[in-house]
């Protein structure tokens, strides 16, 4: 079983489900509310549990009621939570409208994820004994630099979804071994609009790179490679929040269990185009054995 880490965010996903987004002073009414347990790096902890990982977490929850419902879900995802701290506060929340087409947009208030500053020395040992550490961009910067340090030092692989989308410490480029933007991330990374330009240059800072690019799949780059673009099952979204999560989750577990990066991508790329077909960030997250079955029969997805 491909051992992962996550270092990363808890949040509540507070979802408006709308006609179309407001724009700046509009108000508009929405169709549905859901609260819905996420945050980037639970997101990722939840998609490659149920992809087939033994997943751990390590980041913060607040002592509030979402608090306890964020340990709650990760726990009966069976992703290990010993070193999830509860810190006096309010959980990270991302405040969500989801438009008609499936598009989004997200404000993340960091909430306990903002006290999360540095590793503990358990923390240390569980990243030290893993296949995988999985990093995004919404724990304090310091301390995602601290945990690929640690991780590149003990030959754990590190994969970093660098969003929501700022510029990068190049020592943080260094200590990655795998990038995975996507195609808004990697021009803010770049300046390149065109995510093959994009990819070939963040190929200079980083050996390997994927840039998701939606319902047209992900574009792989390798140094010494031909860049691979490999396209998406077709399916109807319905909400794509946590597609790229759900991609990252089960890349890392198919990666881990030393699946070749064309077969390894294929499979996330059907997970994540499972998870778009239904409402919701983890809760829309697939089992390994449907995306087994998907992957045996793609033409079930058109189905829908
Ligand atoms: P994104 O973050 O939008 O680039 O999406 C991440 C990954 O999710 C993509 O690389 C696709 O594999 C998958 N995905 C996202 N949107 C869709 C869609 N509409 N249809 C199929 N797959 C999708």
């Amino acid at each position: 079983m491909t051992s992962i880490v996550v270092l990363g965010s808890t949040n509540m996903d507070l979802v408006a489900y709308v006609k179309r987004a407001p724009a700046r002073g509009e108000t508009v009414t929405g169709r549905s509310f859901r609260t819905v347990p996420g945050g980037k790096g639970a997101n990722q902890a939840v998609a490659a549990a149920r992809a087939g990982g033994e997943v751990a977490m390590i980041g913060a929850v607040g002592s509030d009621d979402f608090g306890h419902r964020l340990r709650d879900v990760l726990e009966h995802c069976s992703v290990d939570t010993d070193l999830l701290r509860t810190v006096e506060g309010p959980s990270g929340t991302a405040h969500i409208v989801v438009d008609e087409e499936g598009g989004n947009a997200i404000v993340v208030v960091p909430g306990a994820n903002g006290s999360v500053t540095s590793l503990s020395r358990g923390d240390e040992a569980l990243i030290s004994g893993a296949d995988l550490l999985l990093l995004q961009l919404e724990l304090p910067l310091s301390v995602v630099v601290d945990g690929a340090a640690h991780a590149r030092g003990q030959g754990v692989r590190t994969v970093l979804t660098p969003a929501p989308a700022q510029p990068l410490p190049p020592e943080l480029f260094d200590l990655t071994d795998l990038l995975v933007p996507n195609e808004h991330e990697a021009t803010a990374l770049t300046g390149r609009t065109d995510p093959h330009a994009a990819a070939l240059a963040l190929l200079e800072a980083v050996p390997e790179v994927v840039v998701t690019l939606g319902a047209a799949g992900c574009l792989y780059a390798a140094r010494g490679a031909e860049l691979l673009t490999v396209p998406a099952p077709r399916v109807r979204a319905v909400d794509t929040t946590a597609a790229g999560d759900t991609f990252v989750g089960a890349l890392a577990v198919a990666l881990g269990e030393g699946r070749p990066a064309p077969e390894a991508l294929a499979w996330a790329g059907t997970a994540a185009a499972l998870s778009v077909r239904r409402e919701g960030a983890s809760t829309s997250m697939p089992y390994r054995t449907e995306i087994e079955a998907a992957l045996g029969t793609p033409p079930s997805l058109e189905a829908d």
